[in-house]
């Protein structure tokens, strides 16, 4: 065990940027999101949840992938380079570390994602765990331990100082020149923060009967029109959630060729892949109906029971409508204390 005092975060943080990006959350207008450090930043690593989560190291928003050059009448191609540069992800939770095992399923079987898979493999992911879950966190009921999160570094902050444990040898070398320190701290705030865990409103789930075997009778469930009846379909659950990764590709002519990126995408939208025929979901019950199936029954029927969901509470927090995916496992029948 390392550990640093938090006055001397900055000091450190800038020896590390002379020769690695680090990407960590930052408060900016009054937001605080993961964001590229530069001396002087408003570091904020106490925050506990980022409005967008950390998947954007990995997965951005808006990317280039190629363009195309016309002179006369023929056109050039031509590649994206990968980003290849090492970077230092740091102050990621649990549920966001856990995320990247969902995106990895996605992005890392075929079709492999070139993009995607170099920033993984570039990354040194170093985790923060949570001492003050708040009532919209249940990501134990998704396995995630949150006292004690992955990734090649674990950190935690206690009374001022940031204790950190390498997991991998990239992990051991990044803290390697910090004080040694003994964990008691750290084993003392963990038992404190599983207490507050297992007191939390919706720390008690039931997940049984979300697989592939109710597939039918989730579907078919009369709930669904109830649920969504005041979805405005604005996407904004899907855009702050760290395990959604639907996107879009489109062609943007810039005057002197075209630009093709990608941008993600919500199947919340009514356009949301729109064919010549038309949509495949064409009422808003039906597109809220698949988010959350998509999240609970088809992504774990099809991973080896693994949810694609990760108990963040973003999409509680975030939702203009108050709408969530707590609700929805509520009222198809995973609420222990209903039984
Ligand atoms: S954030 Fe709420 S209102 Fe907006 S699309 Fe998601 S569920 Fe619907
Ligand atoms: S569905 Fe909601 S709680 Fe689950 S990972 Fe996405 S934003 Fe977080």
């Amino acid at each position: 065990m390392k550990k640093l005092l938090l006055s001397k975060l900055d000091e450190w943080l800038t020896t590390l940027s002379e020769t690695q990006r680090i990407i960590l959350p930052i408060k900016q207008t009054d937001q605080v999101n993961f964001g590229v450090y530069a001396p002087g930043a408003e570091v904020s690593l106490e925050t506990l949840r980022t409005v967008k989560s950390a998947k954007d190291a990995f997965f951005p928003q808006v990317e280039n992938m190629m363009n195309f050059r016309s002179e006369g009448k023929s056109i050039s191609v031509e590649t994206v380079p990968l980003e290849e540069e090492d970077f230092i992800l740091i102050g990621v939770r649990g549920c966001d570390e856990k995320s990247f095992e969902i995106l990895d399923r996605v992005f890392l079987s075929d079709p492999f994602d070139p993009f995607y898979a170099a920033r993984r493999k570039h990354a040194t992911i170093v985790t923060l765990a949570c001492s003050r879950p708040d009532e919209n966190c249940f990501c134990t009921n998704f396995g995630v331990d949150p006292t004690n999160p992955k990734g090649d570094v674990t950190s935690w902050i206690v009374d001022g100082t940031l204790y950190l444990t390498g997991n991998t040898e990239k992990g051991e070398a990044l803290i390697a020149s910090l004080e040694d320190a003994n964990d008691e701290p750290v084993a003392a705030q963990q038992n404190k923060t599983r207490e507050i865990l297992e007191k939390l409103p919706f720390a008690h789930l039931d997940l049984n009967g979300f697989d592939g075997d109710h597939l039918m009778e989730k579907f078919s469930s009369s709930k669904w029109a109830d649920l969504s009846e005041a979805c405005l379909g604005c996407g904004t659950c899907t855009f702050v959630c760290p395990t959604c990764q639907c996107y879009d590709i489109r062609d943007y002519d810039t005057g002197r060729g075209v630009q093709r990126y990608r941008c993600w995408d919500s199947c919340m939208y009514s356009d949301f892949t729109l064919m010549a025929h038309g949509t495949n979901r064409p009422t808003q019950v039906e597109r809220f109906r698949q988010r959350f199936m998509h999240k609970l029954v088809y992504f774990p029927s099809n991973n080896d029971g693994t949810y694609s969901c990760v108990g963040c509470g973003r999409c509680l927090v975030k939702c203009p409508q108050n709408l969530n995916i707590v609700k929805v496992i509520k009222a198809l029948g995973g609420d222990r204390n209903d039984n």
